[in-house]
């Protein structure tokens, strides 16, 4: 069973016209999926907001003032992230769409969606790159509360690497943190490093893979098959966060990952069938996507993935295969940083 969260509200985390995060992506997402009959399959949840405590499970009591008092006045919280007035209660209520979310595969559901979700840079007093609270920490740890869970996988896909996700669980061996992103010598933040994984008991929980700008579809999809099937199964995760960025596209303005439409189907496909032997809980987090249009057709792709409907949407794969030595001489490297910890 599937199910969605969202609220008409998801709209106005809008961070203004001429920025790269568009405000009414996800009613356009929404409104897509009706079209193309994918609302018929799953079920409609409405969130709430977060509530302060637990906004206050991943980031410091300054950190949460600092927003409110942001949300009231306006301004900036970074130079790329600028705060509109009442982003504390429409942030809040993203986050609040993944602690749905995330409850719901507790109550039946093996696979639930948050299409306004994943804001993977949220440090626990900082932010920048147009997230301000960390949903994902925050669904983790209300989900550690609530349920004693003990071993959390999070996949994230997203073309930016997660720093803020990093940071809060770099010493934790109970979050599992893959992340395939492009290079940090190439994109914003600039961080996630092949040798970055994990620190004290949290060593070998951490594991980054920095792709080449032009990676294509066929390397990241060998990459994937390397690297997270096997690792996935060794750690056997009580539940599984996929954060599901599309800013991988080849149209994406941001980023340079060359990815194409039917990748995302194979993606979700992918991840549905790994949760399937292993927890049976998925909670997928759209991400980033800043070529609108693409983004809504890349979303419709991972649903089908995820229902395991081949009508998805295919272009010309025309990305190169010239990357694809280098893809898997770097995975090769990443395999043997991970070999003390994994059998990979
Ligand atoms: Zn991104």
């Amino acid at each position: 069973m599937i199910g969605i969260v969202y609220h008409e509200d998801y709209n106005k985390y809008d961070l203004g016209v001429d920025h790269p995060l568009v405000g009414n992506k996800p009613g356009k997402t929404m409104e897509f999926f009706e079209e193309k009959g994918i609302m018929k399959d799953v079920e409609l949840f409405t969130p709430n907001k977060a509530a302060e405590k637990d906004l206050l499970r991943a980031h410091s009591e300054n950190y949460v003032s600092r927003i409110k008092e942001l949300s009231r006045t306006g301004g900036m919280l970074a130079m790329d992230t600028p705060a509109k007035v009442g982003i504390y209660n429409h942030a809040s209520l993203a986050t609040g769409g993944s602690i749905l979310a995330g409850e719901k595969l507790f109550e039946g559901f093996n696979c639930m969606v948050n299409p306004l979700a994943g804001f993977h840079h949220a440090c626990i007093s900082a932010s920048s790159g147009f997230c301000f609270f960390n949903d994902i920490a925050v669904a983790i740890e209300y989900l550690r509360e609530k349920h004693k869970l003990k071993r959390f996988l999070i996949v994230d896909l997203d073309v930016h690497h997660g720093n803020g996700t990093q940071e809060i669980y770099y010493d934790d061996p109970t979050v599992l943190n893959i992340s395939f992103h492009q290079d940090g010598r190439t994109l914003y933040p600039g961080t996630g490093s092949l040798e970055k994984i994990g620190r004290d008991k949290g060593e070998g929980f951490t594991v980054n893979l920095p792709l080449p700008p032009g990676t294509g579809s066929a390397s990241y999809l060998k990459a994937f098959d390397e690297i997270i099937p096997p690792i996935t199964k060794q750690f056997k995760p009580e539940i599984i966060i996929y954060q599901s960025g599309v800013d991988t596209h080849h149209s994406d303005p941001l980023a340079d990952l060359n990815l194409t439409y039917q990748t995302y189907y194979h993606l979700a496909k992918k991840m549905r069938e790994l949760s399937a032997d292993t927890c049976d809980k998925l909670l997928v987090l759209f991400g980033g996507g800043y070529n609108s249009s693409a983004s809504v057709t890349s979303y419709y792709n991972i649903m089908c993935g995820l229902l395991d409907k081949d009508k998805y949407l295919k272009e010309i794969d025309n990305t190169s295969h010239q990357k694809f030595e280098r893809v898997k001489n770097l995975v090769f490297d990443l395999k043997k940083v991970l070999k003390p910890h994994w059998e990979i």
